[in-house]
């Protein structure tokens, strides 16, 4: 018998997962249904790293039968499978809801009433819980929300300069990726208390990016506001934008609301600037002009939201990069870091060149952190902590690196 538990992450048209067991830090399986609708894509990996078999084609017309097809080869690949309780990621949490919570229908029929908030992502992330709950009826299933972590936002960046009833009604400045700062500032948390007692500048890029300012394990700000299109540009998504272009596009372009959510969000950032991909290993291999300036514009885009989120702590005591750029590549990190010496920030090539944890140069006087986000396992921490009552303290930290206090503790840094 092997008692699990399952964390889901549905997007539009994909099915991210993680089985987890019921107690300790290391995956059973991992994987992802991809293209959801369409010709769909299935891949499942086994914790310690083997491929596993899986149908082909596999039968994902839309989530429910996704999440059956996944059922089914995680079933074969482990026989006799106990799914304990299912936890979900879902985009929109309201202005309430700071925290994971059980889910029963007066839960849903509240995140349904979300939904205007999140068109793009709500319904499908219902839609999973849905399916999770036809094939676990007896399962307890959580939901953790991507806007919880930013609820401790003062008033000034929770809100638009527009006339308060709008904010009464929910029009805020919400804030996404808050599972994956949660994670990471977890983890900090273990590697380097004191610094995470401090100041930190955490910046989640990826194909959605964004930045937070964290002090003292609370969001105090976030790039991103009501809705995952602001701040950063992004691989598809445009990023912060004057409102006044939108304007524009409807009353000189005639585009309607559908044109619009299809530009912003589908055909700008990264993509729209090159004119080539949304991918960052793309556009660092193409060498075009357009590509490069792509790449430019990014890395201008953090480096000033970086001063943006430092400013609204009043300084910086760590930077944290995090997400598939962030973790990953070694330019977009050394670019960022530039022409940051005035607030302390200097790297240290090798390291850097190494994906090392602690990438910051001996005489820096602000630590530069590179920590690995999961945020299937955050959803399944807080699993068993709402639905088994199970509040155990990971035993160690994720990551790797030789002497990760020894390395900030050189830097006169606050490892603690
Ligand atoms: P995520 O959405 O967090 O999975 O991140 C996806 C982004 O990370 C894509 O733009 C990838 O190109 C980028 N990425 C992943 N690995 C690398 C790498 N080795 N170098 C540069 N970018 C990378």
């Amino acid at each position: 018998m092997t008692d699990a538990l399952l964390a889901l992450n549905a997007g539009s048209s994909s099915l991210k997962f993680g089985l987890y067991p019921a107690a300790g830090d290391a995956p059973i399986a991992t994987g992802l249904a991809d293209r959801i609708g369409a010709e769909g894509t299935l891949r499942l990996r086994a914790g310690y790293g083997a491929d596993l078999p899986v149908p082909v084609p596999p039968d994902m017309s839309d989530h429910g039968t996704a999440l059956e097809t996944v059922l089914g080869a995680l079933v074969a690949a482990f026989p006799e499978l106990t799914i304990l309780a299912v936890g979900h990621r879902v985009v929109h949490g309201g202005p309430d809801l700071d925290a994971p919570v059980l889910i029963n229908e007066g839960l849903l029929e509240e995140l349904e009433a979300l939904s205007p908030f999140a068109p793009l992502h709500q319904p499908h992330n219902l839609a999973g819980i849905r399916a999770a709950i036809a094939a676990f009826p007896e399962a307890p299933q959580v939901a953790c929300f991507d806007t919880a972590f930013h609820r401790s936002h003062p008033f000034v960046n929770d809100t638009f300069a527009l006339p308060r009833a709008y904010y009464d009604k929910g029009v805020r400045r919400y804030g996404f990726h808050g599972l994956s700062y949660a994670f990471v500032t977890g983890e900090l948390a273990r590697i380097a208390p004191r610094l995470a007692e401090g100041r930190v500048v955490m910046a989640h890029l990826g194909n959605g990016a964004s930045i937070c300012a964290i002090h003292n394990g609370r969001s105090v700000a976030s790039t991103m506001g009501f809705s995952a299109l602001d701040g950063l540009p992004m691989g598809t998504r445009c990023g912060q934008l004057d409102p006044g272009v939108v304007l524009y596009l409807m009353q000189q372009e005639g585009l309607d609301a559908n044109a619009i959510v299809d530009l912003l969000y589908r055909r700008s950032g990264l993509l729209g600037l090159s004119g080539l991909s949304n991918d960052m290993r793309v556009l660092e291999a193409a060498g075009t002009t357009e590509a490069n300036q792509a790449i430019d514009y990014f890395v201008f885009r953090v480096q000033r939201e970086i001063g943006a989120m430092a400013a609204a702590m009043g300084g910086i005591d760590a930077l944290v990069f995090c997400g598939g750029i962030g973790e990953n590549s070694r330019l977009v990190r050394a670019r960022v870091c530039e022409r940051m010496a005035w607030m302390g920030i200097e790297i240290d090539h090798e390291r850097n060149a190494l994906n090392a944890m602690v990438i910051s140069s001996e005489m820096a006087r602000t630590p530069v952190l590179v920590l690995p986000t999961n945020e299937e396992l955050l959803i399944v921490r807080a699993v068993r902590s709402v639905a088994l009552g199970n509040d155990a303290v990971p035993e160690a930290p994720l990551l790797h690196d030789r002497a990760p206090e020894e390395a900030l503790a050189a830097r006169g840094g606050a490892a603690g």
